[in-house]
């Protein structure tokens, strides 16, 4: 068309992009490591079913619609890439196509109907988004003039394009009619046969003769190509950055199920502590997968959309905790970027003079602002239940319980501003390694009498019945434990306690950010389980599972951990329970975090349930890897909650509106919040809430 207009708006176009892609890529790469270069294989399945097959958007029951709209933009963009590269071609020479999909080839037919109907599917979905956007209004979506900007480029991309080809069969039509091949080339004409929605255009502008088509045309092509060169620039400036880093996101995304574990702190290091390392305090803390989610936020809001917090109007606003993050970390570009230069040098330096003139540099560029306190509330911080809800949902994989949970390592640390209700439970965490504060020697008592043997008086068990806090000193939970031992006797299960040597595992403390308290109370029981060559571990508590089973590794302590209801169905299936349903009426299912979105443990559960039940069973609108939280996760257990209204009877007016006779839990603070929730509701004598656990053992044959 004009190879000299052409080269210029492509060098122009790239080199501005390329000036704003180096920026922020330094930016990245001056971050903190992060690996995330292993597992290249499971890497690229992710990649291939999450990011191209876009599971989390078509595969969500919720708001499936908006999901195949999203993908479909999606994958429309995909396919015309092809195209794309054919008509920067054609600016150079007219009619050109890629070798593969020539004129003549049925690879280039194909491709051109696919491309075709693509196109017009694609138009249809910018204008379902607009007529969304506009008058549909979901809560969730934050509606910026960004967004709409976007949204018309794309139909502008689709409507040239789709123009530019009726414009040009119109004209092959014109050309045949008069015994000419079109660009003297006869493979012109025929491949309108394949290209439905083109013919579309072409019949919309039919009363047009040659010059005007010819017009038509130039015009149609150089628009696409501007609007197309435009649109990469506008990228990544703003929310629509995730058209180029979502990709890498989810192919670097987390291998550790379910997503990072919060580190592991050195807390002997008297550096750390001196440069108020320890945590995340300051925006050039993060590392630089951390500043890739930033990258990465589509702003779509499914997240804020299943957040117990926001849902019940705390502070907690996702994407607004990522803006507020990527602004700090835009603002500090520079400087993060210098002070890595620095940090590189400084770890070369053999000279002291010279290494602590550069550690003086490096402090200075330190960015000033704390996070929590003046680039995050922190109200929002303490508002998680680190339930994991929003990451299960966000279509491109970011990770923000880590980054909360380091947090709050910084401000218990570093900044010794938690809380301070927490402080009861975590004094009796040290004193008496219970959140309870109760006399450890009181540890055991539930077993009085129920001839349940501990670890020093024999331990050669095949199985560690692991009781947790809530388990031994909660009075509810109490029972729990019992009917758990009663099951496990019944089915001639060998297993002992480790009575009063059992400690808090130290979950709700590492959630609360005291890595110190934490690390405490897993040495000890690391000792102790590794003292009695403990193996195998069933507990009635997904936080101790989760603990015990992926964080304990961490400091030496490796075992099998399983949870009371994944052991429970396999003594079914083995015959060596046998149960009669004995529960009436109808039977619902809270799924806890930390079994369900944490451990992956769905099924279990729901086949026990439905073997005891006499009535119907009957699942929550918002049930298994979207059940909502109960408000106890992440330390909030033991934390006050002042704003808004109380998860647990968002929770527990969800299973009153099923209108069911039992809901059953299978976690000890499921079963506090749910029950207490019942209690404000006045619904506790209508609706019984009950463990697994008791559920099975009250159905014995
Ligand atoms: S982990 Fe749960 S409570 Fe925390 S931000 Fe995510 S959805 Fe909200
Ligand atoms: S974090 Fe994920 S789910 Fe939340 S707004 Fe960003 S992209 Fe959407």
């Amino acid at each position: 068309m004009n190879p000299y207009l052409m080269s210029f708006l492509i060098l122009v176009a790239l080199a501005v992009f390329a000036r704003t892609m180096t920026g922020r890529i330094k930016l990245l790469m001056a971050l903190e490591p992060a690996d995330r270069f292993n597992r290249i294989k499971d890497r690229l399945v992710n990649l291939v079913v999450i990011a191209i097959g876009q599971k989390r958007l078509v595969g969500r029951a919720r708001e499936r619609s908006s999901g195949i709209m999203h993908a479909f933009i999606f994958w429309g963009f995909c396919v015309l890439l092809i195209r794309s590269l054919m008509l920067y071609g054609e600016g150079f020479q007219e009619g050109f196509r890629l070798p593969v999909f020539g004129h003549e080839n049925l690879l280039g037919y194909l491709y051109l109907v696919v491309k075709d109907i693509m196109e017009g599917i694609v138009l249809v979905m910018v204008l379902y988004a607009i007529y969304r956007r506009a008058v549909i209004k979901p809560k969730r979506l934050h509606n910026s003039f960004e967004a709409y900007l976007v949204l018309a480029m794309i139909g502008i991309l689709m409507i040239s394009d789709l123009l530019y080809d009726g414009a040009r069969c119109n004209l092959v039509n014109i050309y045949h009619a008069a015994g000419i091949s079109y660009l003297n080339h006869p493979g012109y004409g025929p491949e309108f046969a394949w290209t439905p929605v083109a013919r579309a255009a072409a019949s919309l502008i039919g009363g047009l003769g040659q010059p005007a088509l010819d017009g038509l045309m130039q015009a149609m092509f150089w628009l696409h190509i501007c609007t197309q060169l435009t649109f990469l620039n506008i990228l990544p400036l703003g929310k629509h950055f995730h058209v180029i880093t979502a990709l890498p996101n989810v192919f670097f995304k987390s291998l550790d199920y379910p997503h990072d574990k919060p580190k592991l702190l050195d807390l002997e290091d008297e550096d750390a502590w001196e440069n108020e390392t320890l945590g995340l305090n300051h925006i050039h803390q993060l590392t630089w997968k951390q500043g890739l989610d930033l990258y990465t936020c589509t702003e779509c809001g499914r997240c804020k959309d299943v957040c117990p917090a926001y849902v019940t109007d705390k502070p907690l606003n996702l994407f607004e905790f990522n803006d507020h993050l990527k602004h700090e970390l835009l603002e500090n570009a520079d400087n993060i970027i210098k002070r890595a230069e620095l940090v590189r040098q400084l770890e070369q330096c053999r000279d002291q003079q010279e290494a602590e003139k550069i550690k003086e540099k490096i402090s200075g560029l330190n960015s000033q602002k704390q996070l929590v306190g003046e680039v995050i509330g922190e109200d929002t911080l303490w508002a998680c239940t680190t339930c994991r809800a929003c990451e299960e949902v966000c279509p491109v994989t970011i990770e923000h319980v880590p980054r909360i949970i380091a947090m709050r390592q910084g401000q218990v640390l570093m900044a010794e501003a938690y809380p301070k209700e927490l402080n009861p439970a975590l004094k009796g965490l040290e004193r008496n390694g219970n959140p309870w504060g109760i006399g450890y020697d009181k540890r055991a008592d539930w077993a009085e009498g129920l001839e349940v043997k501990t670890m020093a008086e024999d331990s050669d068990v095949e199985y560690l019945f692991w009781v947790g806090c809530a388990g031994s000193f909660d009075d509810r939970s109490k029972k729990v434990s019992k009917a758990l031992a009663q099951i496990l006797q019944k089915a001639g299960v060998s297993f002992a306690i480790l009575g009063t040597e059992e400690k808090c595992t130290g979950d709700f403390a590492r959630k609360a950010g005291n890595e110190m308290l934490y690390q405490m109370m897993a040495q000890e029981n690391i000792e102790t389980l590794n003292n009695y060559g403990v193996k195998k571990i069933i507990t009635a508590c997904p936080h101790c599972l989760n603990t015990l089973k992926h964080e304990y590794p961490q400091m030496g302590g490796n075992y099998e951990v399983i949870h009371h209801s994944q052991f429970i169905a396999r003594l079914i299936s083995e015959g060596r329970i046998r149960l009669k349903p004995s529960v009436s009426g109808a039977l619902t299912y809270h799924d806890p975090c930390y079994l369900g979105r944490y451990n992956n443990v769905f099924d279990q559960p729901r086949s026990i349930l439905k073997d005891v039940c006499q009535g119907s069973f009957k699942e929550l609108e918002r049930c298994g890897q979207e059940s909502f939280c109960c408000g106890a996760g992440g330390g909030r257990m033991w934390m006050e909650e002042n704003i808004g209204k109380r998860i647990n009877l968002e929770r527990t007016e969800e299973i009153v509106r099923q209108q069911v006779s039992s809901v059953a839990v299978g976690c000890p603070f499921c079963l506090t919040m749910i029950e207490d929730g019942m209690k404000e509701l006045e619904k506790e004598e209508e609706i019984r809430t009950l463990d697994i656990a008791e559920l099975v053992a009250m159905s014995l044959a």
